[in-house]
């Protein structure tokens, strides 16, 4: 089992808390578990895109199977991982635009011709 805090390979078994497995690595002597405490992190990304898509958080609540307090907790985590503003764009100072140049030019010879 590797460590999550040092990432070293070898862990002993070093007994249970509430029924999972604990570890102890070799290298740090730190204690780790394998089971995340939580919700699943994918369903916070799930519940995050409902709530996009118009959802609201009772609805997400049910469909989920979750309180829907909890849902307004992580959409509230979510935007405060957020950045304060927007990533900065390249400024730009030149554009093509050859193909709205064509059409204009064909659709004025048609013009003329007919
Ligand atoms: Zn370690």
């Amino acid at each position: 089992m590797q460590c999550p805090h040092c990432a070293h390979p070898d862990s002993i078994r070093y007994g249970t808390s509430r029924g999972v497995q604990r570890y102890r690595c070799q290298a740090c002597r730190r204690i780790f578990q394998t089971l995340r405490r939580g919700k699943d992190p994918a369903l916070k990304q799930q519940a995050c895109q409902l709530y996009l898509e118009g959802m609201g958080m009772r609805a997400i609540g049910r469909v989920l199977g979750i309180h829907h307090k909890t849902v307004s907790r992580w959409l509230v985590q979510a935007a405060e991982a957020l950045p304060a503003s927007p990533p900065q764009t390249e400024v730009c100072s030149f554009i093509e635009i050859d193909e709205l140049c064509t059409f204009i030019a064909k659709k004025n010879l048609n013009v003329g011709s007919g």
